[in-house]
């Protein structure tokens, strides 16, 4: 795995970014030991503040509509929908690992994944600017495009593979990222998209949800934002929804904050903390289910009845060469075909240690038909199956003995 995303992971410095904020963010310092660590060491420890006798190490959740406020209502506990404590924390957290050592980072953490990502689209766009978004991402972009173009703005689409966004950038104010791609998984180039859209004057957004802060650090790579459903493996669970935006540039994370505060996409309280807690073993969980995902992927490349088998992680995958550059894990997601739309329903009906369920990351293993929905271009028998944090070998015995039971 390369080491081209984390030679930034030294030089610890606070938030360097505007006075105007949370008390949080004005007295953000950066863990040094944890800034200095490996990624495990960096995980357990993100976001908590300085120990404090009596206190727990991690404060819970603070419930407040509003907070006591005489006089001049600054900063930074004013109102529940501008800030909380528990927010703060979090976004602490996730900052220390999608940008360790980055001290002008900001983050800001939101109510799910597409209330992050309309937060970056909505508040940098404005009529007659030109977007470009990828054609195989999310599904829910469509309906983003189709909201972009009531309002004025111009969106173009290509591909994730063969970095074929290259071609659609010229006038382009904002291009969208998303690598791997969910679900098909190619995999473009972030660093050379960056270069590309930096030369023509475009800010760079990445969804990093599929890849995880350490599976991919985009800021490091050259984007403006790292966007992410925390929804997925960040919290790992499958319990909350969650999004955030980290950014460096100050005067854009003013119009992503100014957007939250107008449209109200925040995070509960208790979902905040939750997540929070849960960071503490995404280490041990990536690890864990990429290494798993693997050892799915390499049995499933033996069966002849599975053809368009994707994994970034595998040697031999389309994706692969440039993943290895920009990525230090490739995620919990494996995708294939099946014969026909009637085998991989009997092959899901097979599955015991697998869900039949959507979203992906958690640490019970589930898989999708991913053709039910409608919304991505995929055959009739693509399956989507995100590997879980069971036991490798009873995992993959579980796979092989479900394809075989769907032969009938
Ligand atoms: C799930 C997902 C989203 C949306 O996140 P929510 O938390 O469901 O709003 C966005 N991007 C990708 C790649 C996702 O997988």
């Amino acid at each position: 795995m390369s080491e081209s995303a984390t030679g930034d992971a030294h030089g610890v410095t606070g938030d360097a970014g505007p006075a105007t904020g949370a008390a949080g963010r004005a007295g953000r310092e950066i863990d040094p030991v944890a800034a200095g660590s490996g990624d495990g060491t960096r995980a357990v420890r993100a976001g908590l503040p300085e120990p404090a006798k009596y206190e727990p190490t991690l404060p819970g959740p603070v419930f407040a509509a509003h907070y006591h406020l005489p006089g001049d209502p600054t900063g930074p506990y004013t109102y529940g929908r501008d800030e909380n404590p528990t927010w703060t924390l979090l976004e602490r957290a996730v900052g220390e690992l999608e940008a360790p050592g980055r001290g002008g980072a900001e983050t800001l953490v939101f109510a799910s994944g597409m209330a992050a990502i309309s937060a970056v689209l909505f508040s940098q766009l404005r009529a007659g600017d030109v977007c470009v978004l990828p054609d195989d991402g999310y599904q829910a972009l469509p309906l983003v495009r189709a909201q972009l173009e009531a309002y004025g703005i111009e969106v173009r689409t290509a591909p994730t593979g063969g970095d074929a966004q290259l071609d659609v950038l010229d006038g382009a104010k904002l291009l969208w990222i998303e690598t791997p791609s969910n679900p098909g998984l190619d995999v473009c180039d972030i660093r050379r998209l960056a270069e590309a859209a930096h030369a023509r004057g475009a800010l760079v957004a990445v969804d990093n949800t599929l890849a995880t802060p350490l599976g991919q650090r985009p800021l490091a790579l050259g984007a403006d934002f790292a966007v992410a459903s925390g929804t997925k493996q960040l919290t790992g669970h499958g319990d909350i929804l969650l999004g955030y935006v980290v950014g460096r540039d100050p005067e854009a994370m003013a119009a992503v904050r100014r957007w939250r505060k107008i449209v109200g996409a925040i995070p509960g309280p208790m979902e905040a903390w939750l997540a929070h807690r849960s960071i503490a073993t995404l280490q041990m969980r990536v690890d864990r289910q990429s290494a798993t995902a693997l050892a799915v992927a390499e049995a499933l490349r033996e069966r002849p009845e599975v053809t368009g088998l994707r994994y970034p992680g595998l040697p031999d995958d389309p994706a692969h060469k440039i993943a290895a550059r920009q990525m230090r894990r490739y995620g919990c997601v494996v995708s294939f075909t099946l014969p026909t739309r009637a085998r991989a329903d009997r092959f899901l009906d097979a599955l015991r240690l697998v869900d039949d369920a959507t979203s992906f990351g958690g640490v019970r293993s589930t898989a999708e038909r991913r053709g039910r929905w409608g919304g991505d271009a995929v055959p009739e028998g693509f399956i989507r199956l995100s590997v879980g944090a069971e036991d490798r070998e009873d995992l993959v015995a579980d796979v092989l003995r479900a394809l075989d039971a769907s032969a009938a």
